[in-house]
């Protein structure tokens, strides 16, 4: 049994709703629940809630406009696909709609319970592939952690908001050693393993708000809010024993001895205002490479 989408249906117009609501009901393939609200505030606050798979939203709302809500929903960051339901057949509507961010539009009088049916589940089945998309394009696939780019922004916000309110922000840049070996040795494929296993034991050793991210092919950045400098060591420091700890299973039968080397920096360290915590962290991070890997060092 498919289980049941709660669809949202804002509409002022009582006959309306039931009739909407009554096509929901029949739906051959999907199973929904709906929801109604009657106003633009209420069925913007229902919208917003996150509740619901699906929204469909009536165009004239009273006073208020449909579209109006849609563009106020999106701005909250609302990713609902919202489905217009009109009785004017006008392109410029549709055009409209479709500016605003609506997954699909449908003429009142027109509809039949399939289209309706319909409708909804394409614009889920969008809804959904867009969720990948966007997931794709801040995460390594790899090893599901942030990836370069989306480091990069939370970076650059999080060192504008420490400079103004004058609070601590420590980054840590973590480079397995001698990883080459591994992939000559064993493989490409030991070497993927290697770098999830040792992605989740560096996650394992940080606190919930600390930001990991996979910046390089070996290399991890890790951004630790509201942490001073002789915080971030510890943590670096854990980080290398943890690798340290215990082998790496690289392949069915292969455990391997893996060790890190990290670099750490910190804000406010200095004050010059084309002080770099990244190039900071990696200049530390090449300091704990020639003295030998398997440490971490903090950036002076
Ligand atoms: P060092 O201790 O100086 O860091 O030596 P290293 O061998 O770790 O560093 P080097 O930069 O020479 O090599 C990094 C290697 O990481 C080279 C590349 O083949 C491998 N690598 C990069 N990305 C991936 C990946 O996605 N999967 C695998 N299996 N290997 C990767
Ligand atoms: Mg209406
Ligand atoms: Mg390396
Ligand atoms: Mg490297």
């Amino acid at each position: 049994m498919l289980p049941v989408k709660k669809i949202l249906i804002i509409e002022d117009n009582l006959l309306q709703y039931k009739v909407t609501d009554r096509m929901l009901a029949n739906a051959q393939i999907g199973r929904f629940q709906s929801d109604w609200a009657q106003t633009y505030e209420e069925g913007l606050r229902l919208l917003l809630s996150g509740d619901y798979a699906a929204c469909l939203l009536d165009y004239q709302l009273g006073e208020r406009n449909g579209l109006d809500l849609l563009r106020a929903a999106r701005e909250e960051r609302c990713e609902t696909p919202v489905i217009f339901l009109t009785a004017d057949s006008s392109e410029q509507v549709d055009e409209a709609a479709m500016e605003a961010g609506a997954a699909d539009y449908l003429v009142k009088g027109e509809i039949t319970p399939r289209m309706v049916e319909r409708s909804i589940r394409y614009s889920l089945k969008l809804a959904e592939a867009m969720r990948e998309l966007r997931l794709l394009a801040t995460h390594d696939a790899l090893t599901g952690l942030l990836n370069r780019r989306a480091f990069d922004a939370l970076l650059n916000e999080e060192v504008q908001r420490a400079r103004r309110f004058n609070h601590p922000l420590s980054m840590i840049i973590v480079d397995l050693d001698h990883f080459k070996s591994v992939n000559d040795t064993y493989g490409h494929a030991a070497g993927d393993a290697v770098l999830v296993a040792a992605a989740r034991r560096i996650e394992s050793g940080l606190r919930g708000i600390d930001r990991v991210a996979r910046i390089g092919g070996e290399e991890f950045a890790v951004l630790l809010m509201e942490t001073p400098a002789q915080e971030a060591i510890i943590v670096a420091r854990r980080l290398v024993a943890e690798m340290q700890a215990a082998p790496i299973q690289a392949t069915a039968s292969v455990s391997l001895p893996i060790t890190l080397s990290a670099g750490v920096a910190s804000l406010p360290v200095s004050s010059a205002p084309n002080f770099s915590l990244q190039v900071a962290a990696d200049q530390a991070l090449y300091a704990a490479k020639h003295a030998g890997r398997d440490r971490a060092v903090l950036a002076s």
